[in-house]
């Protein structure tokens, strides 16, 4: 008797798990940048996680795919990247891997703050290296620059109103992937957008008392982030490769940051906190540190969020004083 009750237990339950929706797999979907991730996890709560390329303190300029990320990306029905002018190492493989995917290119999308990328002056080229020569003749067929992609600067992330333009293009992708989760992904988008929203509004404030003053990045990708809050970023001096620059270029650095009146040079985790002392040798600036990747937060929908508070406090903190 017991028995029967128990095998009529198990056949019970089976039934129920197979009528249930969440027994269904959960869609696969590939992320290729930690704050990319996060806000793909966002919308994905409670249907699944996103997978991601980028890992830890990596840099999606110089970065070279893994055989996990080409079956990732194979195996994928959704990607979520910027667009070749950061991943660029993402342009040739999500054409060739994830041929039945939906392709979401964050930096195409419709309703965005767009700048070019900052050059000359105190702006030096941006540290994407040989590659950006090669670029336009190293895969057979042309593209279609025709809204001049090419000169558009894909840190874009980094403003939250632009972030919520992300956050509607990857839940429509998610529920045309996954019609059954239509309403989750729905549901957490509005709420995401309203996350971003007080986020922006705090960042308003906090950013308030940093406005006027002059700073210097490591690596320009916070043009965004500067202009929807009004800051006065003045330049860069891209050591893109994070290695220690000769004698001859530190006392160019030197005299850049001396010229430019920065009150602070700003450098990423991945620098030596020596190479930032010795770039600010003889020069009154302080120094702070941003991070455009949330490279030592954990990932998860929480990442952009914290990231962008650990900013603010880092340029509040330098900035005013
Ligand atoms: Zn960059």
């Amino acid at each position: 008797m017991p028995r029967m009750i128990h095998i009529r237990m198990i056949l019970l339950s089976l039934a129920l798990f197979a009528a249930l929706p969440s027994a269904h797999a959960q869609v696969r979907v590939v992320a290729s940048i930690k704050p990319v991730h996060s806000l793909v996890a966002a919308v994905m709560q409670g249907a699944g996680k996103p997978e991601l390329i980028v890992q830890g303190g990596g840099s999606p300029h110089t970065y070279t795919l893994r055989p996990s990320d080409a079956r990732a990306l194979q195996n994928a029905k959704v990607v979520v990247w910027m667009g070749e002018n950061l991943e660029r190492f993402l342009h040739g493989p999500v054409k060739a891997l994830a041929g039945k995917a939906a392709v979401v290119e964050l930096a195409d999308v419709a309703g965005l703050t767009t700048h070019s990328f900052r050059e000359g002056g105190v702006w030096e080229k941006h540290g994407h290296g040989k590659q950006e020569e090669d670029h336009n003749h190293s895969h057979g067929q042309k593209h279609d620059h025709s809204h001049d992609h090419a000169r558009i600067d894909n840190h874009m992330w980094v403003d939250p109103v632009n972030a919520k333009a992300f956050v509607s293009a990857i839940a429509a992708a998610l529920v045309a992937a996954d019609p059954a989760n239509a309403e989750l992904y729905r549901k957490n988008a509005k709420a995401t957008q309203a996350r971003l929203d007080a986020l922006l509004l705090e960042m308003k404030n906090e950013l308030e008392p940093a406005k006027k003053r002059g700073f210097i990045v490591f690596h320009d990708s916070f043009q965004y982030l500067e202009k929807r809050f009004g800051l006065n970023g003045v330049g860069s001096i891209s050591l893109g490769d994070a290695r220690a620059p000769g004698a001859r270029r530190l006392r160019e650095i030197r005299a850049k940051v001396k010229a430019s009146g920065a009150v602070c040079v700003f450098s990423e985790p991945q620098f030596e906190p020596r190479l930032v002392s010795t770039v600010l040798e003889g020069s009154s600036a302080r120094s702070g540190v941003l991070d455009p990747l949330g490279a030592k937060i954990e990932n998860g929908p929480d990442l952009y969020f914290a990231m962008m508070r650990n900013n603010t406090r880092s340029l509040r903190a330098c900035l005013a004083g």
